[in-house]
């Protein structure tokens, strides 16, 4: 009797186990999203079976995660570089609270790029919710971003005895291209009006107006026929988008 009684429960128990596959939750997804981590360790250690997760994988994920955390600016895990505070510039030219940063939500920076954590995290909505929707599975998903400009000490669009660009105050970034995990780009400059990245161009472009104050593309003027120009100037009438 005890016999049978022990083996429904372990029927029963299987039973549970089996079923326990729901996708993962929300949040558990969010957090998916940022690890830079092998994706067998990654989803070893965020397996719901707990006979998977081996103390080397445990240790291997609490490693990672705290290498994370000592990574991340802006007090957010998905921002990670480096803080430099003061970046004095000459004249009016610099930024409180820089961050160099290399990576939002694990897609890499061309080039780490020297913002503020207004900017920061304006790139990290934009990412998250413009970006990588709008690429999708494409090409093994987005690894990079083309970074052609961040902090500079320039006048707007370069023209001599204009006023400060945003670039200037480190509230500016400027994205030329999206690298693909399998190594293609799609590119500003050659997509915008092609048949194969025109869409989703328009909608990365679209997605990061609200995000940013001042969103600039190839339809604003022939300087920006290269690249997205994308700051966190506010103004009272809203987002300019062009
Ligand atoms: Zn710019």
């Amino acid at each position: 009797m005890k016999g049978i009684v022990t083996s429904i429960a372990m029927f029963l128990a299987s039973a549970v186990y089996a079923q326990d596959t729901r996708p993962l939750a929300r949040d558990d997804a969010a957090v998916a999203d940022w690890f830079i981590v092998p994706p067998s360790i990654q989803a070893i250690a965020q397996s719901r079976r707990p006979e998977r997760r081996t103390p080397a994988v445990r240790a291997a994920a609490a490693e990672q995660s705290e290498a994370l955390a000592q990574g991340a600016v802006c007090g957010d895990i998905a921002l990670q570089g480096d803080r430099i505070g003061t970046h004095a510039g000459p004249g009016a030219c610099g930024v409180e609270d820089a961050v160099r940063l290399r990576s939002v939500s694990g897609v890499l920076l061309s080039t780490p790029a020297i913002i503020d954590c207004t900017t920061a995290r304006a790139l990290r909505t934009w990412l998250d919710d413009g970006l990588l929707p709008a690429v999708g599975s494409e090409g093994g998903g987005v690894a990079s971003i083309r970074v052609v400009a961040h902090y500079a000490c320039r006048a707007r669009n370069n023209v001599a005895g204009a006023r400060l660009s945003e670039h200037a105050s480190g509230r500016a970034i400027d994205i030329a291209g999206i690298g693909l995990r399998d190594g293609q780009e799609i590119t500003v400059l050659t997509g915008w009006n092609s048949n194969d990245d025109s869409q989703q161009l328009r909608r990365m472009w679209r997605a990061a107006c609200g995000p940013f104050g001042t969103v600039l593309g190839p339809q604003a003027n022939q300087l920006h026929r290269d690249h997205f120009h994308f700051d966190t100037a506010r103004y009272r009438s809203g987002s300019y988008c062009r």
